[in-house]
């Protein structure tokens, strides 16, 4: 028996339509599960990489500004797959601004999409999980859940927030079969980081300092995401995984 296969699971991505929750969506098909695709943009590029992986996907519109769509999202996912297996918590939006000059509709709009959305996501799929004998949930956090950055108060924030609830929620729920954890990106190509890649200056004094040589590309996350949503990671609680080219051991 392979621990990572997941065949017969039904996950549930957010912010799905592009970068890391693409390539975790079509992941988690490849190995084996069916994929429900929340967001608020069009989820058709994703849905055919589930499809071609020989899988199922179910697109669900939401905007996670709010917490309005979140027992939806739970619900229509449960009434499509019978049940729910797996949470990847992946939507998430950085604003950038000096500290001194930052303002509260940036503070707010960060800390809603990327920690309050995320735990009570996590809230009503464990809700499900829990009666059904387990799940996973995967938050999807990052180096700034270690590290303090610059220029990004609300996302550091919400980012060492989100690491703390894996935590929290480990601890509450472990005994229940459900197993909380976390991936932290390093610095991954996609939309979130385009204002880094543009900044040639900024670009290049990153990539000197990962270990790896290179920006992560969306498809070397999902490996990890794969295993903390497999049996492979049933007594694995609480962790913040480190998939950063070698940034943090620096
Ligand atoms: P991205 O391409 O900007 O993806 C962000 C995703 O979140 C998109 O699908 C986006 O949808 C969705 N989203 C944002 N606001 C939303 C809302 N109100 N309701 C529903 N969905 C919403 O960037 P990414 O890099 O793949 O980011 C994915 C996650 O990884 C984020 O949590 C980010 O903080 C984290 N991360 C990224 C890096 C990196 O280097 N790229 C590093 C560490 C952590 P739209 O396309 O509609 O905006």
């Amino acid at each position: 028996m392979n621990p990572f296969d997941l065949s017969g699971k039904i996950a549930l991505v957010t912010g799905a339509n592009t970068g890391l929750g693409q390539a975790i969506a079509a992941a988690l098909a490849q190995a084996g599960a069916d994929v429900a695709l929340a967001g608020r943009s069009n989820m058709a590029e994703t849905q055919a990489a589930v499809e071609a992986a020989g899988r199922r996907a179910l697109p669900i519109k939401a905007d996670l500004s709010s917490l309005e769509p979140v027992e939806r999202i739970v619900a229509e996912t449960v009434a499509w797959g019978g049940r729910l297996d797996i949470l990847v918590n992946n939507a998430g939006i950085i604003r950038r601004a000096d500290a001194i000059d930052f303002t509260e509709a940036d503070w707010d709009a960060v800390m809603d999409v990327n920690l309050k959305a995320a735990f009570f996501l996590s809230q009503a799929a464990a809700r499900r999980m829990i009666p059904q004998g387990g799940g996973k949930i995967v938050n999807i956090a990052s180096l700034l859940s270690f590290q303090g950055g610059i220029r990004i108060p609300s996302y550091t924030a919400s980012k060492s927030g989100l690491a703390g609830l894996t935590r929290l929620l480990a601890c509450e729920w472990a005994g229940k079969g459900v197993n909380v954890n976390a991936i932290a990106p390093g610095y991954f190509v996609t939309n979130n980081t385009q204002a880094l890649i543009a900044d040639k200056a900024r670009h290049d004094a990153i990539l000197a300092r990962i270990p790896a040589g290179h920006w992560g590309r969306p498809q070397e996350i999902g490996g990890a995401a794969v295993f903390l949503s497999s049996a492979a990671a049933d007594y694995v609680h609480g962790v913040v995984l480190p998939v950063d080219g070698g940034w943090l051991a620096r």
